[in-house]
């Protein structure tokens, strides 16, 4: 028997809207929402190969209690009764001797359908949720909100009707986001301008207008001399910049010693494209989007480089402009009543959390500050934590192994809830297998924007193992732990009721395209209404938000160490690949055919120096990490840099096909921990040096 569902695609963070066709209770067909505009059938390489997740023998199969040493991979297969007991009891155990909040939650990041664990933690009293975004766009968040008074979720990019984009290092067209990679496409289609800075020539540099290489470390410099110029000659909207920002005095005091010339010395591009772009967008304004980007923990400076581009936007008033940024509209503002909250059922934990006792000089926005749990865990300060849930997060295979092996082992409990088999999975005490997107329900979620839309995930198939969906693995910890009160869900309806309750919507109603849209066009403020959630209203320069938390509103250039070429050494960076997400999809069975490993990108003239060839193994090392890897020499790539796709390496027998594959970057990323962006505290991944040499 055939039948066809709308759902969302589980392959990547970004949740794109999906088809499935079902015939016999066998998956044979994904494909992008054709009715959603930017999407309309497309998906990428990976949102095809759901259907190799679904079916793979190779994934988390049954909930397993570990029965060997830590990461002997030796575990017993336990019911769910069994496994959620273990974990009850262990909770009960930390929490009379550390108290409620010594337990932390560490997942990918709410998004769409994130409450269910954040509701399960607040229900055992601890405050202490995490998201991995301190290694990814955390800088951008925080930059948003100290300026707008919006989170980085809020900000959308009409890149559809844009004329000039300004990307930077940001490869949108081989990351995340179909319908992004579309609308960019049509952009361009349209004669709209792409200004692209990079170390190396990517997939997205390919289809630039014009391709900058910059020096590494250096985009904060480049776009210092960018407003330099753009307040310097008069370029920005000054009806714009007079009604909607504050601080801008202050700003131009500062920014006078970053003239173009400077900027030269420090990124290697000449002063006069620096000029020529600050003309170009000027011209091409107020429908402009200098792109802050997603992935944002590289550098001691991102979280200003983060400000500086923002600042880029609203000095040429493209922010709630068509072709610009798009503010994201509340349901009341369009009319509607949204979602109501599971989370707002449980009461608040009355403890701090962690970094709320850290003190002040860095910014604090409830949403948690993973490398302060990683400091907690490591020495009990500001309090310990002794029990951590890992949910669809991979610290091991993300960052440095060793230190994170170190870390782990002090704690009492380690869960891993996961569809892959993770490496931390490999370490943990109790692993809990999630069912695959295509075998699960979950919660409905609101995709913000102009118009905001109700999205529903919908299974296709039960699970073929013995899995289960998220709210079901929450559900039933909350009433292991004797909360189940605060979760009194029995089925995916008792909660997709409670949360449409009041709103007039019908589950059914998402039968129809797998959507309920809040309003029928987007709303879009008038200058007249536009009004910002900072303090003044206003786009605050001198953000009050960085006043309360003694954050200086400006950092000065800092130049960013050279490596010594002839020695061999160069700075690491690295990125994503379209085949791959994270570290998770490199097993793959298609995705592992099409790419089973990585290489090193090296600069051709600097490759000829060493004596390396194309296709050489060379031998790649730090103060105490040595690995072997393929050299791609390519004159597309920046001399200073050597760059890797991220997240092979697996190191988990049983996925047969990716073990051992590759080299994972983690590797080689000295003092990760300790490392903290200036202003934010998030994680800096691209501060490391690497040699390289002949093998
Ligand atoms: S970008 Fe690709 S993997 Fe990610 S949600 Fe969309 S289709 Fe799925």
């Amino acid at each position: 028997m055939n039948r066809s569902l709308y759902s969302v695609c589980g392959m990547c963070s970004v949740r794109c809207p999906i088809r499935v066709e079902v015939t016999d209770e066998r998956i044979n067909w994904i494909e992008g929402n054709p009715n959603v505009p930017g999407i309309e059938h497309s998906l990428c390489a990976r949102g095809s190969s759901g259907i190799s997740l679904l079916y793979d023998f190779e994934r988390l199969q049954y909930p397993m209690i570990r029965i060997g040493p830590r990461g002997s991979g030796q575990f017993k297969r336990a019911s769910w009764e069994e496994a959620f007991k273990y974990v009850a009891e262990a909770i009960g155990n930390i929490q009379s001797q550390y108290g409620k909040k010594s337990i932390a939650l560490v997942d990918r990041g709410a998004g769409l359908f994130g409450e269910i664990q954040r509701v399960f933690l607040r229900s055992i009293g601890s405050p202490n949720y995490f998201s991995h975004d301190d290694f990814c766009r955390k800088n951008v968040d925080l930059a948003y909100q100290t300026l707008l008074g919006y989170g980085r979720p809020e900000v959308g990019y009409d890149f559809s009707n844009t004329k000039h984009m300004v990307f930077y290092g940001r490869n949108a067209l081989e990351s995340l986001g179909v319908r992004e990679a579309n609308n960019i496409i049509k952009a361009l289609s349209n004669g709209a301008r792409l200004t692209y800075l990079d170390v190396r020539v990517s997939k997205t540099a390919t289809k630039a207008t014009k391709f900058l290489q910059i020096r590494p470390g250096t985009d904060y410099a480049f776009n210092l001399a960018l407003i330099h110029v753009i307040l310097r000659e008069n370029l920005f909207d000054r009806e714009f910049v007079e009604r909607f920002i504050t601080g801008l005095p202050e700003l131009e005091n500062f920014i006078k010693p970053y003239t173009p010339d400077w900027a030269e010395k420090e990124t290697g591009i000449p002063s006069y494209e620096i000029v020529e772009l600050a003309k170009q967008l000027s011209a091409d304004k107020p429908k402009v989007i200098l792109y802050p980007g997603w992935f944002a923990a590289r550098t001691m400076n991102y979280f200003y480089n983060a400000r500086s581009i923002i600042i880029l936007n609203a000095l040429l008033g493209s922010i709630e402009q068509k072709g610009g940024l798009i503010l994201a509209k509340t349901p009341k503002e369009v009319g509607a009543k949204g979602l109501n909250s599971l989370l707002e059922r449980v009461p608040a934990p009355q403890e701090k959390r962690i970094e709320a006792e850290e003190g002040k000089g860095f910014l604090y926005d409830g949403a948690g500050h993973i490398l302060h749990l990683f400091r907690a865990i490591k020495t009990g300060q500001p309090y310990p934590i002794k029990g951590l849930f890992v949910m669809r997060y991979d610290p091991f295979a993300g960052i440095t192994h060793k230190d994170i092996q170190e870390l782990l082992n002090g704690l009492d409990l380690l869960v891993a809830i996961d569809t892959n088999y993770s490496s931390t999975a490999w370490y943990a005490d109790v692993v809990l297998p999630e069912s695959t997107y295509l075998e699960r329900d979950d919660m409905i979620g609101m995709q913000r924007g102009a118009k905001p839309t109700l999205i529903m995930r919908r299974k296709a198939i039960n699970p073929l193992y013995d899995t289960k969906g998220k709210w079901e693995i929450f559900t039933g910890l909350a009433k292991a732990c004797g909360f189940g009160d605060y979760m009194p869900y029995e089925s995916i309806e008792d909660i997709w009721n409670y949360q449409l309750e009041g709103t007039g919507i019908k589950i059914e109603e998402f039968e129809k395209t797998g959507q309920v849209a809040l309003c029928k066009d987007p709303l879009m403020y008038s200058r007249d209404d536009l009004r910002f959630k900072t303090k003044s209203q206003k786009i605050e320069i001198l953000s009050e938000k960085m006043v309360e938390r003694e954050v200086p509103y400006f950092l000065e250039f800092q130049s960013p160490p050279k490596p010594d070429i002839e020695k061999g050494e160069f700075k690491l960076v690295f990125g994503r690949i379209a085949v791959h997400t994270h570290v998770q999809t490199h097993n793959n069975k298609y995705l592992n055919e099409i790419i089973p490993e990585n290489d090193l990108w090296i600069n051709d003239q600097v490759a000829k120096q060493l004596g390396i060839k194309d296709g050489d193994i060379i031998e790649i090392s730090s103060d105490d990490y040595s690995a072997k890897i393929r050299a791609k020499v390519t004159p597309f790539i920046h001399p200073e840099t050597v760059f890797m796709y991220r997240g092979f390496e697996n190191e988990v027998p049983f996925k047969t096909r990716s073990v051992g594959k590759g080299v994972n970057e983690g590797r080689f990323l000295k003092g990760a921990f300790e490392k903290m962006a200036y202003g934010s505290h998030t994680g800096v991944l691209f501060e490391n040096f690497i040699k390289v040499r002949k093998a």
